[in-house]
Parts: structure tokens; C-alpha cells; sequence
């Protein structure tokens, strides 16, 4: 049996980062940058105030206080995307909302809150305001460039492009970013006992749950997903189908058909088509598992030829289809969309009520509901039921505890565990 680290360590050998390509910053959320950005402009554009209240001049009002109030005459407005060209002089205040610029002058903001307008506000200049606090110069005034300096360095290469990263880029007017991809990946079960069209179980006939299962995990990978359904056992259907995904597809991923049995048509296909390896992996669920590269005869498509496609073969068993798409398929997808960070973040966890096994040579990889105890650390049980075939006690699971090979975990026990989503 193969260790997991180097079934991983050769499907990501084998599933390099695709071609970098230009598109429009609104399409580039979840992706990564291939290229660094720097700011064409800076932000906030021009000097403005931080406050609804009135531009000053901060030595008019140094004396001001509760007790002493100070009078100015207001001898104009200006609001958000407004503009005055009068120059405030000493002892005058202009009203001012928060994002004006600030008019030539005024070195400061009074806020609205430490003021009171005597007076009609709207005969222009006819009224006074009370100033009830004194400023500094620079106070409640917003720099230009202040978050962004144009010229800066504002992401480097790699950067994932997350809702902040996207507003930013929208805030320097960086229309266009250089991004690694998504993947297209086609997915598809196979199995003549399959069916998803939801008429009545003849006998012998299971429901379709893997495919349904992948796709969604595709989607939350961040991949884009093209369902092929469900190919029957049928060497020549699925040959077919599998050369024109590779066609028009970065990655497949199929379900069933990779392990010993006399129908398993994945394998008998893809070891034709494909520079396959076929993995028995020392882990549990999950042992089957296969990958290889699927060449794509030149030009179709109008794609490249010399092209290869990543092919992983997931067991059938859905508790197994599940694993081993975490373990294998996943990192590997994540790292051809550019990101670096591709595994689950993995805790030290506290296996509340232990997780005992025996000594089989395998790693398991037990399904666990894990959220964080009182004492700031993440706490997991066991979801129950942990056959291969048992997803309904596996959908539970927000976690996965691996546990090495031996007697496994004695309640209290620490358990490194990959957290799916927590909180
Ligand atoms: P296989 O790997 O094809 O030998 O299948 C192993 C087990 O998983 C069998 O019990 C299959 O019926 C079941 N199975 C295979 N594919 C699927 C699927 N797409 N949805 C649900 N169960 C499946
Ligand atoms: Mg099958």
C-alpha cells in the first residue's frame, strides 16, 4: 500500500498551475493574481473630510469651549461630490459633509456634534455657527493617498482575490488583472446500477449521489463544473466521452470503477487512454484511488496540442468518493488555480470522547463534528456511523480527525484534525 503523502505528492508533481490570462476585475473574486498590481491612482484622490461638520481654520477656534463657545459666520456649503472654489479665511467656517473636499484654507473639521447652528441654514452666509470644542490642525481631514499612494505595490503575485481585495482594485480603477483561472473540470459517475432521474427503484438500482456530492465540492473548490452525468459501464460510452472531456476540460474527475472488481470499466478505459497509476493508498476510507494524464490528440478543440489532462479517479463508495476528493483531488485543483495554500487547515483537536481502532496499517480518516470548547480549542466527536457507504452520518461531519495507524485516541486525547468549516 501506497503512503498518502506520496499519492499526493505525485498527483501534485503532475497538476503544474494553468496560463495566467487577463479579465475583468469584477470576474476575478476566489481567483489569484498572477501578476503584481501596483496603484495607477492614489486614494482617496484629493484631501477631504473625515466628518459632517465645519471646515475651520483650527487657530479660529483654539479657545472654544463648552463654556466658551466661539462664532463663526458660515460662508458656504459643501457636500460629497461637490466642489467649492472659495478660499475659507481665518475666522470664517464653510459646512462641510463627510468625503467634500476640503476647501482652500481650512485646516481642520469641527464635527457636527460639537457645533450648534444659530440662525436659518439655508440664507447662504447670513448664518452663524457655535463652536463648542477646539481642534488641532489636521483633525477629522483625510489625506490624499491616505490608504492608497499612487505608484505603491498593492498586491503581489499570488494574492488571492478576496471581497476587500476586489474593492480595492475597484478603488484604484485596476479594471484589468492578470489571474490564474478557473479550472473547468468535467465530472461524471459511472455504473449500470445508477440512476437520477427520480422514477421508481427497479431492482438492483441505486440512486446517483457521488456526482451531485463532486459538483457541489467543485464549486465550493472554487472550480468551474461541467456535468457529464452518468456513464453506463460500457467501455466504448465511456472512452468517448472521457477523450471529449479532455477536449474541452482542464481536469475530470469520475466516480466508480477504480478498484478490483470484474465491471470496473474506469480502469480498464483510462489505463488505454491514459499514463495512468492506479493507487491501493494505506489510508481508510479511500484505499482505490487513481490518476493520471489524459493526452489530448492534437487540435481538437482548438486547444493546444501536447496538452494533458489530469485525470483523478474516485472510488464509488460515496463516504470514499468524499475523502478521497479532500485528500487528493482538491489540493491538487486549488493548486492549478494558483493558490499555494491548498489543504485544510489542520488543528491539534481534543478528541472529547476518544477515537478508538485497531492496528491495520492504514491511517483513518474519521468523520467528526469539531467546534471550539470554552477553553479556546477546537473539541471533536464522531459523527457515528463510519462505513464507506454511510454519507448520511458523514454529511454531518465538519471535520475529518486523522488517526494514525495503532489503537487509536484515548478520550481527552489530541487528534490532528482537518477542519472542512468550523463556525
Ligand atoms: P464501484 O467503485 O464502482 O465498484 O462502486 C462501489 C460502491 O459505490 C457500489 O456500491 C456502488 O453502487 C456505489 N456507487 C458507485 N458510484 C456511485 C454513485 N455515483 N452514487 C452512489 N453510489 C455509487
Ligand atoms: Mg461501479
Amino acid at each position: 500500500m501506497l503512503d498518502i503523502a506520496e499519492a499526493r505528492s505525485h498527483v501534485l508533481s503532475r497538476c503544474p498551475a494553468l496560463a495566467p490570462r487577463a479579465v475583468s476585475y469584477r470576474d476575478a473574486v476566489g481567483l489569484v493574481l498572477a501578476e503584481l498590481v501596483v496603484a495607477v491612482e492614489s486614494v482617496p484622490p484629493f484631501v477631504n473630510s473625515a466628518v459632517d461638520g465645519y471646515a475651520v481654520v483650527a487657530a479660529s477656534v483654539a479657545g472654544a469651549s463648552a463654556d466658551g463657545p466661539v462664532q463663526l459666520p458660515v460662508v458656504g456649503e459643501v457636500a460629497a461630490g461637490g466642489y467649492t472654489d472659495r478660499v475659507l479665511q481665518p475666522g470664517e467656517a464653510i459646512r462641510i459633509m463627510t468625503g467634500a473636499p476640503m476647501p482652500a484654507g481650512a485646516d481642520a473639521v469641527v464635527m457636527v456634534e460639537d457645533t450648534e447652528l444659530l440662525g436659518d441654514r439655508s440664507t447662504d452666509g447670513g448664518s452663524l455657527v457655535s463652536i463648542r470644542r477646539a481642534v488641532r490642525a489636521g483633525d477629522a481631514v483625510r489625506g490624499a493617498g491616505d490608504d492608497v499612494r499612487a505608484g505603491t505595490l498593492l498586491f503581489p503575485a499570488g494574492t488571492v482575490v478576496r471581497p476587500a481585495v476586489l474593492g480595492v482594485l475597484a478603488s484604484v480603477n485596476a479594471r484589468e488583472v492578470r489571474v490564474v483561472p478557473r479550472v473547468r473540470v468535467a465530472v461524471l459517475s459511472t455504473g449500470d446500477e445508477l440512476i437520477d432521474d427520480g422514477s421508481p427503484l427497479q431492482p438492483g438500482q441505486i440512486r446517483e449521489s457521488n456526482r451531485t456530492m463532486l459538483h457541489a465540492a467543485l464549486a465550493e473548490a472554487g472550480c468551474e463544473v461541467v456535468d457529464l452525468g452518468i456513464v453506463r459501464d460500457d467501455e466504448a460510452a465511456l472512452a468517448g466521452v472521457l477523450q471529449s472531456a479532455a477536449a474541452t476540460c482542464d481536469a475530470i474527475v469520475t466516480s466508480g470503477g477504480v478498484s478490483m472488481g470484474d465491471y470496473d470499466v474506469v480502469k480498464a478505459v483510462l489505463s488505454q487512454l491514459a499514463d495512468m497509476r492506479w493507487m491501493q493508498i494505506a489510508i481508510k476510507p479511500a484505499k482505490p484511488f487513481a490518476f493520471g494524464l489524459l493526452p489530448v490528440p492534437g487540435g481538437a478543440g482548438g486547444v493546444a496540442a501536447g496538452r494533458q489532462v489530469p485525470v483523478f479517479g474516485l472510488p464509488g463508495n460515496p463516504v470514499s468518493s468524499l475523502v478521497s476528493f479532500e485528500l487528493l483531488a482538491r489540493p491538487a485543483l486549488r493548486q492549478m488555480m494558483g493558490h499555494t495554500d491548498i489543504q485544510r487547515p489542520t488543528v491539534a483537536a481534543v478528541a472529547d470522547d476518544g477515537l478508538p481502532r485497531r492496528p491495520d496499517g492504514k491511517t483513518h480518516y474519521v468523520r467528526v463534528f469539531a467546534a471550539f470548547g470554552d477553553d479556546g480549542r477546537v473539541h471533536v466527536r464522531s459523527v457515528g456511523a463510519q462505513g464507506s457507504h454511510q454519507l448520511a452520518a458523514t454529511s454531518l461531519a465538519n471535520a475529518i480527525a486523522v488517526v494514525a495507524d495503532g489503537d487509536g485516541i484515548a478520550a481527552g486525547g489530541p487528534v490532528p484534525t482537518m477542519l472542512l468549516s468550523v463556525g
